[in-house]
């Protein structure tokens, strides 16, 4: 393995989950041990204490009813039968001067030890001390007590079987917790890969998208668990930047396409009027026409530049208090004439006041499209009428013709960039009034709603919440 593959390996979440598993694995384990051997030490060392006091209860009462020969006798008894080489008596007067004493051959380092005795005299019953023989490695409890009068008992006992037992369980305990880490390093290796699959699923769809296939999405298993939500989130994601990319195509073929055909008639007129025109009038007229053909591009260019401002949203409008009925009222006076002209009825029914915080040249663009579509779509003899209304703390307006309608075919997508209906195509227009508005009110924290039969007319409904929302 590389070195750079050996690093990356150490930086992967597995390995270092592993880690964590078998760390504190180890670790609980190493606390479990100590607290063991502290209880076997404790419990194994007190039991050795009641054997001593036991030894030392018995040569007490022997003394009381026997001479101290008969004890000193006793004593060397009891020291062979349990084994000299495991237990020593020795009797000591109150200076700790030894008068008699079992075999001691094999204890021959163990001295009497003065503090003890002192401790012992002052106000004790009984001294206990562990001491470690240096060549041996062998520890020896040690008890001392007062025996009668003028006598102490100096009693030892080699706690080697003692110390066996611990080294054995040390090192059953190393054996057995060497092989549960390894186990467990296995284990959380194990778990590790199978949590983090699921992310390098999602990576490697990724890889794939960014090689440039879109259409790839994360395998969804259905164990509802957070990889899955996650794989769920992403392909959620991945469908919303796959819409987005073919509104976006969408767009840009559309209006390719509509800056093409302005441009083409202005090269189309200039062509003709130099190859034939002879007079003033003719590059007058040619002027004209590439005058109005410019409006019309400049005019689609800004409604997408305002499209784009209202939909990088409530940061980019202004916050203004807007006295909305009055506006609507304004605007229903414009189109006065032009309904008037084509024999539609205009009607506003408005409330004496109605004010909201928003950004009023928007909003006014927002009702002229409205308007206008109402009137352009209303055959002559028709009617619109434009009413505004205040709900639950929104602001509600409506604009209701009777005119051609909206065909179930083109109504879910009216408000797409440059989409044109069928019905619409004998009007001017360049498909971009209902996306601003829609734009504008979604920017002001509404929307826009349509109901529509065909032949029998339209009703647009823009719901305004009454303060922009806060700024994020
Ligand atoms: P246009 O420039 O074509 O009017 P819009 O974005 O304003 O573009 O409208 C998109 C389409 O929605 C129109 O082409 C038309 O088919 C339909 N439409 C909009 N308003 C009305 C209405 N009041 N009545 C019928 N159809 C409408």
């Amino acid at each position: 393995m590389s070195l750079r593959k050996r690093i990356s390996l150490r930086n992967t979440l597995s390995f270092r989950l592993t880690l964590w598993y078998a760390g504190i694995f180890a670790l609980s384990s190493c606390v479990a041990f100590l607290l063991f051997y502290a209880l076997i030490t404790s419990f194994m060392r007190e039991q050795t204490d009641q054997d001593l006091l036991a030894q030392v209860n018995r040569f007490s009462t022997l003394l009381v009813s026997e001479e101290i020969e008969a004890v000193k006798s006793a004593a060397i008894i009891e020291a062979q039968a349990a084994g000299v080489k495991k237990v020593f008596f020795r009797f000591l007067s109150l200076n700790g001067q030894v008068f008699s004493s079992s075999n001691m051959a094999y204890w021959k380092n163990i001295d009497v030890h003065e503090t003890a005795i002192k401790q012992l005299l002052r106000d004790r019953s009984h001294v206990f001390e562990t001491i470690t023989i240096p060549q041996r490695k062998e520890k020896v409890r040690i008890l001392y007590a007062v025996l009668g009068p003028t006598i102490i008992l100096q009693v030892g006992q080699a706690m080697e079987s003692y110390s066996r037992f611990l080294d054995a369980f040390k090192g059953i305990f190393i054996s057995t917790m060497t092989f549960l880490i390894v186990v467990a390093a296995g284990i959380g290796w194990f778990m590790a890969r199978r949590a983090v699959s699921g992310v390098e699923a999602v990576t490697r769809t990724a890889q794939k998208i960014s090689g440039g296939t879109l259409e790839e999405r994360v395998p969804v298993k259905t164990n509802g668990d957070e990889i899955d939500q996650l794989a769920v989130t992403f392909n959620q994601m991945l469908d919303r930047i796959q819409t987005l990319l073919t509104e976006i195509k969408e767009m840009s073929d559309n209006m390719a396409h509509d800056l093409r055909s302005p441009i083409t008639r202005i090269r189309g007129i200039a062509e003709v009027t130099l190859t034939t025109g002879k007079s003033l009038s003719e590059y007058e007229a040619m002027a004209a026409s590439t005058i109005e053909e410019c409006d019309r591009l400049l005019d689609m260019i800004n409604t997408m530049l305002m499209i784009s401002k209202a939909e990088a949203g409530v940061d980019h409008l202004t916050r203004e208090e807007i006295d909305f009925a009055g506006v609507v009222q304004e605007a229903c006076r414009l189109f006065e004439p032009t309904a008037e002209d084509k024999g539609i009825a205009l009607s506003c029914h408005l409330p004496d006041e109605s004010r909201f915080l928003g950004d009023t040249r928007m909003i006014q663009r927002m009702l002229s499209n409205l308007l206008d579509n109402a009137i352009k779509y209303t055959p002559p003899g028709g009617s619109v009428s434009v009413s505004v209304s205040e709900n639950h703390g929104q602001v509600v307006l409506s604009v209701e013709d009777t005119g051609v309608g909206i065909s179930p075919r083109d109504l879910p997508h009216i408000f797409e960039r440059f989409y044109r209906g069928d019905e619409s195509r004998s009007q001017t227009g360049i498909g971009l009034g209902l996306s601003l508005a829609r734009a504008i009110a979604r920017g002001h924290g509404g929307d826009i709603t349509t109901t529509s039969n065909p032949n029998q007319g339209s009703t647009f409904t823009i719901t305004l919440p009454k303060s922009l929302p806060s700024h994020s």
